[in-house]
């Protein structure tokens, strides 16, 4: 399959990926979190097309993407007075909730769940081409499985070539680490995975908010996730990724010790000169909104560009946006932290 790259600016790219969606094929599109595989939510065999173009285990389920909020009626149960406050203080946004679902999203949407994930995305592009094609979009990240999520189109192409109809080149995406993911499926309510949309923050509207164990640590051996997704190993490049944490100092000196050829870093802006390593920056110290915007793209370039096979990085503080950069960060490394003190 010849896999088409559309610039979103042109109003016909637009119409032509709507017409390939509304035919049960694949598009890649920018949101404003990271580029999104999309496939009609509505249409089982089209959605199990995803599966396969990923390689995404059938067990993980998808995110269904509205452009309007009145769409959500039917695709939930019901919407509860939590998911209208929800909505009205961060839709459209970086947000998705999890609700009981309701009859017409297929199986292969939910993967046999009794839940379902929507989210109003804010991209105006994601929009229109949800508006264009008239049906709601589920669309999970658009990498092969296991790699770390595109935040380009140039991503998009780099694992989906060959595999869907077409690409919807949007620019870089704002946010760059996936949407926040809380169901209110639990009493509270649960944080499943961090973003843009922060803990402290959902907490400012709905109060009480667990957040889930799997965030921060492993899944012991056995334990069902609840959230599928954060059982696999995600957004890993080739290299070993180990997490250094502790002072810029230290981190400087543990670097330079174990200094060999095939090792590298990854540290903030500015760091690098310091370092007698090839290193790849990924944002200010203190800006975590620019570590989340750049993760991805130095995890894909730690590979591409200086073929790593250890990879030092540098410890995001897991506050506000840096608990989303934090929880990429220690799955890209398996949980490898070494505190230096
Ligand atoms: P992605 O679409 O690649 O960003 O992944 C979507 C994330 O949302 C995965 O971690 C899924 O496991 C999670 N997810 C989607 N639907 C549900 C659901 N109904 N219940 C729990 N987690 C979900
Ligand atoms: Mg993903």
């Amino acid at each position: 399959m010849q896999t088409q790259l559309l610039d979103a600016k042109e109003p016909e790219s637009i119409r032509k990926a709507a017409r390939i969606l509304q035919n049960g094929g694949l598009v890649g599109i920018p949101t404003e979190t990271v580029y999104g595989l999309a496939a009609n939510a509505l249409n089982g065999a089209a959605v199990a097309g995803i599966f396969t173009a990923k390689s995404r285990p059938m067990d993980n389920p998808l995110i269904v993407h509205i452009s309007q909020f009145d769409q959500i009626d039917g695709l939930v149960r019901e919407v509860p007075d939590a998911a209208r406050k929800l909505a009205e203080r961060f839709w459209p946004g970086p947000l998705t909730i999890i609700l009981p679902k309701g009859n017409c999203i297929p199986d292969e949407v939910s993967a046999g769940l009794d839940t379902v994930a929507i989210r109003f995305p804010s991209h105006p592009v994601a929009q229109a081409v949800i508006d264009a094609a008239g049906v709601p979009l589920a669309a999970p990240s658009a990498n092969l499985s296991g790699h770390p999520s595109p935040t380009t189109a140039a991503h998009v192409m780099d694992d989906m070539d060959g595999r869907i109809e077409a690409v919807l080149d949007g620019g870089p995406c704002a946010v760059g680490v996936e949407s926040t993911v809380v169901t209110l499926a639990a009493e509270p309510p649960r944080l499943l995975r961090p973003g843009g949309v922060t803990l402290e923050q959902l907490r400012e509207v709905l109060g009480d908010v667990e957040m889930d164990q799997a965030v921060l640590n492993p899944l012991p051996e056995g334990q069902q996730a609840a959230s599928p997704g954060m059982k696999y190993k995600h957004y890993s490049p080739k290299a070993n990724v180990v997490i250094l944490d502790g002072s810029l100092e230290h981190y400087i000196d543990y670097v330079n010790t174990h200094a060999k050829p095939g090792v590298a870093a990854l540290c903030y802006n500015g760091e690098n000169d310091a370092l007698s390593v090839p290193a790849i920056c990924y944002g200010g110290e203190r800006d975590c909104g620019e570590q989340a915007r750049e993760l991805f793209d130095a995890l894909r370039e730690l590979d591409d560009v200086l073929h790593a096979e250890t990879v030092y990085a540098r410890c995001p503080e897991p506050k506000g946006v840096g608990l989303a950069v934090y929880n990429r960060l220690i799955r890209a490394a398996g949980f490898e932290v070494i505190s230096l003190g």
